[in-house]
C-alpha cells in the first residue's frame, strides 16, 4: 500500500539559503540509503515550502523521488487575472509544484476560508491537473462536545459539491479525484501543541471520512486520508501501525531532515 508522508513549512525557514540548506540535508539523508529503494517506492514524499521558495524547492528535487506542493492557491482564477497577492494554480505548476494543500487550519482561522471557496480552489487545482490535499479537522472546543463527526461530515460537503459540478463530466472527475486527491485530518487542537488523539480515535475518524466520501462516489477506490497534528519521529511508528492511518502531514518535525525522515521511515 503507498503511503504518504508530507512536509508542510509553513512560512519557515526565514531565508532562502536556510531552504536550500535544509533541502541539501533531506536529500542528502536520503541519498545516504536511509530509505532503501523498497522503502521509497512504498512511502512518497512530499514537501509544501512557502509560495516564494516553490520554484527554488521544485527545481531542486526535479530528478529525485520527492514531489513538491504548494500551501495554496486563488480561489478566483486557474490561471492569470487582477487578483493582489494571489498565486494561481497555472502559476503553481509553472514553478514546478504537482499538489497543492487546501484548506490547512491556519487558513480557514486566518483568511476565513469557507467550503465555498475551497470549491473554487479544488476546481482551479484539478483543471490544471494538480492534486489536492483537503484539510479538515475539529477544533478543542467541537472535539470536547464531542462534535468531531459533525464538524468534519461539514467540511467534506465541499467533495460532494465537487462531484455535482458540471466540470465533473468534462474531467472525468471520479478518475481524477482518484489521483488528485488526498484528505488530511488535522484536529486543530494537535497542530503545534503536542498533544494528539489516541491511535484508536484517528483511526475510527478515517475510517468514518473514507465511508463518507464512499457514500458521495460509491465507484471511487476507498480515498487515502493522512494524519496531521503533532507527529514527531517519537509517535511515528503508533500512527504508521494503523491500517486506516495513510500517511502524515507533518508540520514542525518536517523542518529538520532527521525527524522528518524518521517519519517517513515509519510509515515506509
Ligand atoms: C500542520 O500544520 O499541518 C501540522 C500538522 O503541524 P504540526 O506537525 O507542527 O502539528
Amino acid at each position: 500500500m503507498q503511503t504518504w508522508v508530507i512536509g508542510n513549512w509553513k512560512q519557515n525557514p526565514a531565508t532562502k539559503r536556510e531552504v536550500e540548506a535544509l533541502l541539501e540535508d533531506i536529500v542528502a539523508t536520503i541519498d545516504s540509503g536511509l530509505l532503501d529503494s523498497d522503502h521509497k517506492s512504498r512511502c512518497q514524499l512530499m514537501l509544501a515550502p512557502s509560495c516564494i521558495h516553490l520554484a527554488t524547492v521544485s527545481s531542486r528535487l526535479q530528478n529525485t523521488s520527492i514531489l513538491s506542493a504548494a500551501q495554496d492557491i486563488s480561489a478566483h482564477s486557474a490561471t492569470v487575472g487582477a487578483y493582489t497577492g494571489d498565486c494561481s494554480a497555472q502559476q503553481v505548476v509553472d514553478a514546478g509544484a504537482a499538489w497543492t494543500i487546501l484548506g490547512h487550519s491556519e487558513r480557514r482561522q486566518y483568511h476565513q476560508e469557507s467550503n465555498d471557496s475551497l470549491l473554487q480552489k479544488l476546481i482551479c487545482a484539478l483543471s490544471q491537473n494538480i492534486g489536492a490535499v483537503l484539510c479538515i479537522g475539529e477544533t478543542q472546543a467541537q472535539y470536547d462536545s464531542e462534535q468531531t463527526i459533525e464538524v468534519i461530515n461539514e467540511q467534506l460537503q465541499v467533495i460532494k459539491s465537487l462531484l455535482e459540478q458540471p466540470l465533473s463530466q468534462q474531467l472525468d472527475l471520479k478518475h481524477t479525484l482518484t489521483e488528485r486527491l488526498i484528505i488530511a485530518y488535522e484536529p486543530v487542537w494537535a497542530i503545534g501543541t503536542g498533544k494528539v488523539p489516541t491511535v484508536a480515535e484517528v483511526s475510527a475518524t478515517h475510517e468514518h471520512i473514507k465511508q463518507e466520501i464512499a457514500r458521495f462516489a460509491p465507484d471511487l477506490p476507498l480515498v487515502t486520508v493522512l494524519y496531521g497534528g503533532s507527529v514527531n519521529a517519537n509517535n511515528a511508528d503508533s500512527f504508521a501501525a494503523s491500517s486506516m492511518i495513510d500517511g502524515a502531514l507533518v508540520g514542525g518535525a518536517s523542518l529538520k531532515a532527521e525527524s522528518f525522515l524518521a517519519i517517513a521511515a515509519a510509515f515506509s
